[in-house]
């Protein structure tokens, strides 16, 4: 490929960008808890100045309803900040160690939390202001200086990223850099020492990759299949609402989103009957389908994408149940429920990230676990269940990111509970705490006593001393 002028001058700019935060690392390195909070609070303010920028972003980007952007990005972030700040000053205490053997290595330690450095993160296009700034927070918290790559699929998003960035911190310390995939590549490239990335599995293998160059530590936020698995004892007017509702959020444009549905035989119908019902009276309360409470598909490719899959599944012997309706002028998909899929079709083997619902049914457990074991773990499992036998079950023979019982997607908001996947679903967990301790290097510090029993016995000669270990080894 021809490198251009524009293109060298990128590469000049990043760098400029990257040695600067290198330098600047050490000085911010040694700021105190309160530093690190005043940083966090300043952050809240800028946040609470452009909630309703960035609810107007985000409908320019993909028709993303205002009441969505503030429950899902902006309130879901200001609790994360505040989790942060109450919480900072326990977590940078330094941790005492009680030595392990005393009477033998009687030493004196601590565990203190230093920053890795600097910390590069790459964000999404489907909930981009939350899940682009919460590893920030982590970030700011732990004593890092950031470059920040938003997706370039929201492009008004990514555009008051930079601007809400500038306001607030100097470029050495976080700072913005648009662009998409070839922008990217070059971020890559520059030696990092953590780089945190959301997004999908297939563009986190570049990452890694990139990441391996340098050694860097990657935190990966990925996504996967998730499996609603319904039990009889269930309640099923709770559970289709919670499912269904789940899937028309963000147009099912999301990574935990429940990817497709586990249920008895005997449940079907009254599923479908209770799908068709909902939609009805959340969806077509005026009469034709409300798409202005509906949010678009990101864009044509992904558009095309699900109506790839949606054909597929139809093809290969899929029966629409409820929706299946593509509004293509509108880049628009009604919530879809598809029964008799085939565990073949390309539905059932990729992501599906959009709202389509395949319902597949299972006779006992252990056929439900087999289908589950098939796939590649996912980042959310949910089970929904009154039987508590059922459930342990289910959660001990099977294994995701984090798991639901009784809802979806609960396990994904809260700043007390790690957020992450498990192989294919992402490497690392994020959020409060477990945020916090990804992007810092927990050292040990160890002070020796002035008294060590044992201090000369690696002194040669050694002759008499291999019989005393030997004695003392049972
Ligand atoms: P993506 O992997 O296409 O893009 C993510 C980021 O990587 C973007 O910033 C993009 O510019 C960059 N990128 C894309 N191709 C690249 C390449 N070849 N080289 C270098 N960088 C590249 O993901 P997406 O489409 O933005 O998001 C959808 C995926 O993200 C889904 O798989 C979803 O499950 C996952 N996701 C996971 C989480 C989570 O928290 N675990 C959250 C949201 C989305």
């Amino acid at each position: 490929m021809e490198t251009t002028t524009q293109d060298i001058s990128f590469v000049k700019k990043i760098q400029t960008v990257f040695d600067a935060q290198k330098q600047y690392q050490h000085i911010i390195k040694q700021t105190s808890v309160e530093d690190r909070v005043a940083k966090l609070k300043k952050f809240r303010e800028v946040v609470l100045k452009y909630k309703v920028e960035a609810a107007k972003a985000l409908y320019a980007d993909f028709q993303r309803p205002y009441a969505e952007t503030y429950a899902l990005e902006v309130s879901t972030l200001l609790n994360h900040i505040d989790y942060t700040v109450n919480n900072l000053a326990d977590w940078l205490k330094k941790e005492p160690v009680e030595p392990a053997y005393p009477a033998v290595i009687p030493f004196t330690a601590e565990i203190i939390h230093e920053p890795k450095g600097v910390v590069f993160i790459v964000g999404p296009w489907n909930v981009p202001f939350f899940l682009t700034l919460y590893p920030l927070i982590s970030s700011i918290a732990a004593g890092n200086t950031s470059i920040i790559k938003p997706s370039e699929l929201t492009p008004h998003h990514s555009a008051l990223l930079k601007k809400m960035i500038a306001e607030c911190f100097d470029e050495q310390e976080v700072t913005v850099i648009e662009g998409g995939v070839t922008e990217t590549t070059e971020l890559l490239k520059l030696p990092f020492n953590h780089i945190y990335f959301t997004g999908s599995p297939k563009v986190a293998k570049v990452v890694m990759r990139a990441a391996a160059e340098n050694l860097a530590s990657v935190t990966l936020e990925l996504g996967g299949k998730a499996p609603a698995i319904i039990h009889e004892s269930a309640d099923l007017d709770k559970t289709v609402f919670r499912i269904i509702k789940g899937k028309a959020l963000n147009a099912g444009q999301i990574c935990m989103d429940v990817d497709y549905v586990l249920i008895p035989e005997s449940l079907k119908a009254e599923f479908i009957q209770k799908a068709d019902v909902y939609l009805k009276n959340a969806y077509y309360a005026k009469g034709d389908f409300n798409y202005e409470d509906y949010d678009q598909i990101i864009n044509e490719a992904n558009y095309n994408r699900l109506k790839r899959l949606f054909d597929d599944a139809v093809a290969t012997g899929a029966n629409v149940e409820v929706g299946g309706v593509f509004e293509e002028k509108l880049r628009k998909i009604q919530p879809t429920v598809l029964t008799n899929v085939s565990t073949n079709a390309a539905i059932m083997k990729e992501e599906i990230f959009g709202p389509l619902l395949p319902i597949l049914t299972y006779s006992t457990k252990e056929e439900a676990i087999k289908i589950i074991r098939q796939i590649d773990k996912p980042l959310g499992l949910y089970v929904f269940s009154n039987d508590s036998e059922f459930t342990d079950y289910i959660i001990r023979h099977t294994t995701s990111g984090g798991t639901t019982v009784n809802d979806v997607m609960l396990h994904a908001f809260d700043p007390a509970i790690p957020m992450g996947g498990v192989n294919n679903s992402g490497i690392g967990k994020g959020y409060g705490k477990y945020g916090f301790l990804e992007l810092t290097n927990a050292r040990a510090i160890v002070y020796q006593s002035p008294e060590v029993p044992n201090d000369e016995f690696f002194k040669p000669p050694y002759e008499g001393k291999a019989e005393i270990i030997l004695e003392g080894l049972k």
